[in-house]
């Protein structure tokens, strides 16, 4: 197995970040860390900021939270400034750039990267209970097992297909900025992965292709996300690195948990940015208590995002999750 070789990000480039938020719902505790650090990096070298509205997941996008996420942002003090990509100063809405996603899509066919896929969701689900290498453990999920890779399907003969990506069967390492080496073997630790679905009759790219697309359309030189996109990582390293093209600074940091150690969830109480701000928390004490959880201030206290541009060391940054208590940090108020 020979190692595949990603090269390092530019560094050279001016500083650029994005804040993409998916509008599927109100902004919570946990993506506003994961914003602020974002904001802050950027903001403190120097660089710029952009908006990004990760809207193509169609069914799941609601318009009013797209509404209620810039709110959010704005409230929380984070601004961004106007990338390339825009014609004013509305953010960026993934969903207004089909053109170029399909248009990479084709690249990608044509170079022989893709196949097409009839699974099923169940039928992945089903195949991949088989056992699995213990040496080589899954990332996450199920593993897809590459029924329809040899198949060679013909999408023009089917209603309901995928396009898969296929991996080489080699690892692959890279460097993130808060967690350092990062390796694996994504062909047998993550699995062939869809890039684009054709449904209804339209093709439709999906997150891991569109993220790639304008993150570097935007010139973006840093990715700051939540910790469960890292295997995503692999992702989309292997289509930038097909591409040639150069790959942003990845800095994927830890996510706010509850106390029964499960992802921020209703039933951890309503940690809505927008609930805070109607039960008439300011939204200095909410960047407080999220600078605090990350080790940026050491006691508790109310702060601007402003006031912070400056603190970030990603050195001190821990890689362990926050835990969120509702009943210490705010009593009385779920
Ligand atoms: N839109 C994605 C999310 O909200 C984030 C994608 C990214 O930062 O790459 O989970």
């Amino acid at each position: 197995m020979t190692d595949s070789f990603v090269a390092p990000p530019q560094t050279d480039r001016p500083v650029r970040a994005r804040l993409a938020p998916s509008p599927t719902g109100a902004l919570h505790l946990g993506n506003a860390r994961s914003f602020l650090l974002a904001w802050l990096s950027a903001r403190q070298q120097g660089g710029e900021v952009y908006l990004r509205i990760e809207d193509i997941d169609s069914p799941r996008v609601k318009p009013e939270s797209v509404r209620q996420t810039i709110e959010d942002l704005r409230w929380l003090g984070l601004d961004w400034d106007q990338s390339d990509l825009q014609r004013d100063e509305e953010p960026t809405l993934q969903s207004g750039r089909m053109p170029r996603f399909l248009e990479v899509l084709e690249e990608l066919i044509q170079a022989g990267r893709l196949y097409v896929c009839r699974c099923s969701r169940k039928d992945v689900a089903e195949a991949a209970s088989a056992p699995h290498d213990t040496a080589l453990p899954a990332l996450e999920g199920d593993v897809y097992p590459g029924t329809c890779r040899d198949a060679c399907l013909k999408p023009e003969l089917l209603e309901k297909y995928a396009w898969r990506w296929k991996f080489a069967d080699a690892k692959m390492h890279w460097t993130d900025r808060l967690r350092g080496l990062q390796q694996a073997n994504p062909a047998r630790q993550l699995g062939d992965y869809v890039i684009a679905k054709f449904q209804n009759g339209v093709l439709v790219p999906a997150y891991q292709l569109a993220v790639v697309v304008d993150d570097y359309d935007q010139g973006i030189t840093e990715v700051v996300r939540g910790d469960d996109l890292i295997s995503s990582t692999y992702r989309q390293l292997a289509i930038l690195k097909h591409l040639n093209w150069a790959p942003p600074n990845y800095i994927h940091v830890p996510l706010v948990i509850g106390p029964d150690s499960r992802r921020l969830a209703k039933r951890h109480g309503d940690t809505r940015l927008a609930f805070f701000r109607e039960a008439g928390i300011r939204a200095e004490s909410i960047v407080g208590y999220l600078a605090h959880s990350i080790g940026l201030i050491d006691q508790r206290a109310d702060v601007t995002a402003q006031e912070l541009v400056g603190e970030l060391d990603w050195e001190k940054v821990s890689t362990e999750p926050t835990v969120f208590e509702f009943e210490r940090e705010y009593p009385g108020l779920n």
